[in-house]
Order: structure tokens, then C-alpha cells, then sequence
């Protein structure tokens, strides 16, 4: 345990909270003691992560427990192809423990600095029409609930709390472990290319179904869209990666170090932005490699940003693109980052973004020396205006009363978070505005 004191900032450096005080268990026990000696003392208990998420969920102004003595494989069903890990393993570390056993996720997202927790409780997700977030990979886990107490939840145990506490939002408990359900080892086949904005649109609902892993990032101010289509292969046919110098020119030099410089430069001086993102968009050329999953799924990103994300019905994609981009043009906004685009398959977990829905998603960004309000609450609106729900992890104004009419099973995760946190032991002013109580 260690007193406090000092400021916690997440990734964005949007958030930060100085908490009554920070622990940092070492075992299951010591989770245990943390969440009744906080509550003996009526102080609220949270775990963080990396602090990866830009809204506040993650924020503990009560006892925050830093999970990282916490992490590393528990155990591994080699038939069911089943890892349990502990919750604090960052997802960099998965592809050395899983390695042995010949095993990878299925999918992820763009980096891989989050813990399994934490990126699970949020809803983080890659991209892939028949492909799920990385929740809907939990087949079990094991929380410390509002008294103190150890609920394992599986398909054998306590089968009807698994919806619910797949993606928690921290709100159900400490989660301690958690098991994936894993795929072989696979090699990812990658065709990236510039393409006409339009062009991309027309046929984002075909390729998002027809390829493995596709999306694309459409540059503000440009008519064309870097496009990115995976493809999964059988480890036996080979890798291609890409050169080193090509990695480090294209992913560290152009990616990060020129663009920080290009988002710096746009901040004090946005009448730059269009001429720059008009010459990243003709940079961008063709790239074609084959490489293992997590080295193709994954960029290194250095360039810190604030991020707004919402999920559509998939089929209202383009259309909600073309609304963003002729208000982007109608307001004169100076936009330096690009508009991400990616799906997601129907799930069954009661708080995906992908509950219940074939959904697509559309980030938008800003550099985090830029204030975002204005452009973030107009996209907002017209993601609502298609029905669209909001990264949990991401900024949004949204609140209970209007996220209860997206979910149909929102009264479903609240009862499961009265039975499990009924002091609310684990809530803070986010889950307070987000859940309602
Ligand atoms: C550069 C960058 C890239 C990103 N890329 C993607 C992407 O590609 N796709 C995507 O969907 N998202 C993405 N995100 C968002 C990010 O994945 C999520 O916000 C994720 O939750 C962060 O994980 P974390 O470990 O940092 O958790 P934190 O942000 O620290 O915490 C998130 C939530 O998890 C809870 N939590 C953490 N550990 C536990 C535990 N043991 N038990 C119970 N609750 C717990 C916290 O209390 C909090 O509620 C990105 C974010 C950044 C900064």
C-alpha cells in the first residue's frame, strides 16, 4: 500500500484524479482486503489499467488499485485452445506467453499497451465483419464483488452473469482473472492502399463482409482513403514482413515523428492542416507484406491524441462518413487527424457496441493539444442521430437516459450490478452518469 498524494494522469493527459490512496496487490487475497478495508472506511475502490481509456471511467479518487503485480498466464487448456491470464497482463505480453503453445487472439485492436482488464471492461475492439471485441473472447473469469467476496463466472458457473460481466465497465467488480478462448496461430496477409474516398464508401458494407480484417482512415481535407485489407493464412504459408527500413520510414518516421511535428504546427497554425494531410494522402502508397497476427494488427502509436468513437448499424456507415465530412466542410475546422472506419460482428454481450447488431465504427480524433469539444459534440450528434452508441473508453456527452434506449438489456446490467455492487463500492462520476446511479 502507499499513501497518495501524487496527480494519476491516463494516456491523454484528459483525465486525472489525485486518489485518497493507491494499492498495489500482489495476489488474489490482497485484492480481497484492499475492497473491504476500502469499504470499512466508506472510501469507493477501483481498479485502473493503462490508463488507455480517454473518458473518465478509470478515474479513482477513492483506493486505486494498480493491478501490476497482478499479470502473467495462470493456465492453459491446450485441447479447448483456452489461456487464463491474470487481469493485469498488458496485451504486449501476449504473443510471448501464448507463443509456446502455438495459440494467438483472433483479433485486436491498434495497440497493445492496454491490460486484458481493462481493454476487455471497456469494449475494445478491432476490426472484422465476422469477427467480435476482444470481450466476446472471455468464456470465464473471476471478480471480487462488493463485499469482499470471490464469484468465478463461466459457463458452468454462475452461467447468467456472463453477459453482464464480460464487459463490466469496472462497475460489477474487481476482475481478477479472466480465460480467453484462443485461435491457432495465424499469419495476416496486408494490402494497404490509397483509394478515392468515394469509391471506398461504395464499397465498405461489401468489403467489410467479404474480407477477413479491412478499414479504412479517410484524411480530412483530401479526397482519398487509406484503405486496409487483412487477410488470415495458415502459419505454414510463410511470412513476408516488411523490411525493417520500410517499418521504420513508414511507421516511426512518417507515421510518428513527421506527424507530431505536422499536428504541433497544425495547433498553432490550422491554415497548414489541409496542404499537410493533402501530402500524407499522396505519401501513402501501396504496402503488401504477410506477417504473424499481432505484428500486422498492431501500429505503434506516439502521437498523443483525444478520441471520440461510435458504433453504427453497419449499413449506415457511409452515409453517417459523408455527414461528418460535409460538416467538417460547412464548420471550416482545420482536422489533422484521420477518420478511422472499422466493423464489428453481432455480439451477445448486454454492453457491446456490437450488441445485438452487425455494426461498423467511425473514430474521430483530435491532436490533445487541441480542444475538441465543438467537433466531438457535432459528430456526436449526427452518430446519434443514426442510432449510434459510444466506445465506453472514448469521450461522448452521453448519459443513462439516453444509452437505455440503445441497449436493450441496460435494466438487465443493472440489476446484475445491484446483486454484485449494491453500495456501489466500484462506481465513480463516470459509471454515476453513465448508469444512472
Ligand atoms: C493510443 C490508443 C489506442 C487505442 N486503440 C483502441 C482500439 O484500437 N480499439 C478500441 O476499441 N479501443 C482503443 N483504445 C481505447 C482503449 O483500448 C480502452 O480505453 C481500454 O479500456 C484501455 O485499457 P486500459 O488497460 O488502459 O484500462 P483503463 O483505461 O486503465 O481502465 C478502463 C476501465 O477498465 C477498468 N478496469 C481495469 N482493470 C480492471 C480490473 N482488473 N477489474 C475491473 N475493472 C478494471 C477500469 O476501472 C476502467 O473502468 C485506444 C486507446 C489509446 C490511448
Amino acid at each position: 500500500m502507499s499513501a497518495s498524494g501524487a496527480v494519476w494522469r491516463n494516456w491523454a493527459r484528459n483525465q486525472a484524479v489525485t486518489p485518497v490512496r493507491v494499492e498495489r496487490p500482489s495476489s488474489v487475497a490482497a485484492v480481497q482486503r484492499a475492497v473491504v478495508a476500502a469499504g470499512a472506511v466508506g472510501l469507493r475502490v477501483k481498479a485502473v489499467g493503462s490508463g488507455h481509456s480517454f473518458s473518465g471511467i478509470a478515474l479513482a479518487p477513492g483506493v486505486q488499485l494498480d493491478l501490476f503485480d497482478l499479470a502473467g498466464l495462470i493456465g492453459v487448456d491446450t485441447v479447448a485452445g483456452q489461456v487464463t491470464l491474470a487481469a493485469g497482463t498488458r496485451l504486449f505480453e501476449l504473443p510471448r506467453l501464448l507463443r509456446p503453445y502455438g495459440l494467438a487472439l483472433p483479433n485486436l485492436g491498434d495497440v497493445d499497451r492496454q491490460t486484458i482488464s481493462g481493454a476487455t471492461s471497456t469494449g475494445t475492439h478491432g476490426t472484422g465483419g465476422r469477427y467480435g471485441g476482444l470481450a466476446t473472447q472471455i468464456v470465464a473469469l473471476t471478480l471480487v464483488v462488493g463485499d469482499g467476496t470471490l464469484l468465478r463466472v463461466s459457463a458452468t458457473e454462475n452461467p447468467e452473469l456472463l453477459p453482464a460481466t464480460r464487459l463490466g465497465l469496472g462497475a460489477l467488480g474487481i476482475v481478477v482473472d479472466v480465460t480467453l478462448q484462443c485461435v491457432p496461430a495465424f499469419l495476416l496477409h496486408a494490402v494497404e492502399a490509397a483509394e478515392p474516398l468515394e469509391e471506398v464508401l461504395e464499397h465498405y458494407l461489401d468489403r467489410s463482409d467479404h474480407s477477413d480484417h479491412y478499414e479504412f482512415f479517410w484524411f480530412p481535407h483530401t479526397e482519398t482513403a487509406l484503405t486496409k485489407t487483412n487477410t488470415r493464412l495458415p502459419l505454414e504459408s510463410g511470412r513476408s514482413p516488411l523490411g525493417k527500413v520500410a517499418r521504420f520510414v513508414d511507421d516511426e518516421l512518417l507515421a510518428n515523428g513527421v506527424y507530431r511535428g505536422i499536428c504541433a504546427l497544425g495547433a498553432v497554425a490550422p491554415a497548414t492542416v489541409p496542404g499537410f494531410n493533402r501530402l500524407a494522402a499522396r505519401l501513402t502508397g501501396r504496402r503488401e507484406f504477410t506477417d504473424v497476427s499481432h505484428r500486422v494488427f498492431l501500429t505503434n502509436r506516439t502521437v498523443r491524441f483525444q478520441e471520440m468513437e461510435y458504433a453504427l448499424p453497419r449499413a449506415l456507415v457511409p452515409a453517417a462518413v459523408r455527414e461528418v465530412r460535409a460538416l467538417i466542410e460547412a464548420r471550416g475546422w482545420r482536422i489533422s487527424f484521420p477518420i478511422e472506419v472499422r466493423s464489428a460482428a453481432a455480439d451477445d454481450v448486454w454492453l457491446s457496441t456490437a450488441a445485438g447488431r452487425e455494426t461498423g465504427y467511425i473514430a474521430v480524433h483530435r491532436y490533445y493539444r487541441e480542444d475538441p469539444a465543438a467537433y466531438f459534440q457535432a459528430v456526436e450528434a449526427i452518430m446519434r442521430a443514426h442510432g449510434g452508441r459510444p466506445h465506453w473508453g472514448k469521450t461522448h456527452d452521453r448519459d443513462a437516459a439516453s444509452l437505455r434506449t440503445d441497449y436493450p438489456h441496460f435494466d438487465d446490467f443493472l440489476s446484475v450490478r445491484d446483486r454484485l455492487d449494491p453500495e456501489r463500492r466500484f462506481s465513480n462520476s463516470y459509471l454515476e452518469r453513465v448508469l444512472g446511479r
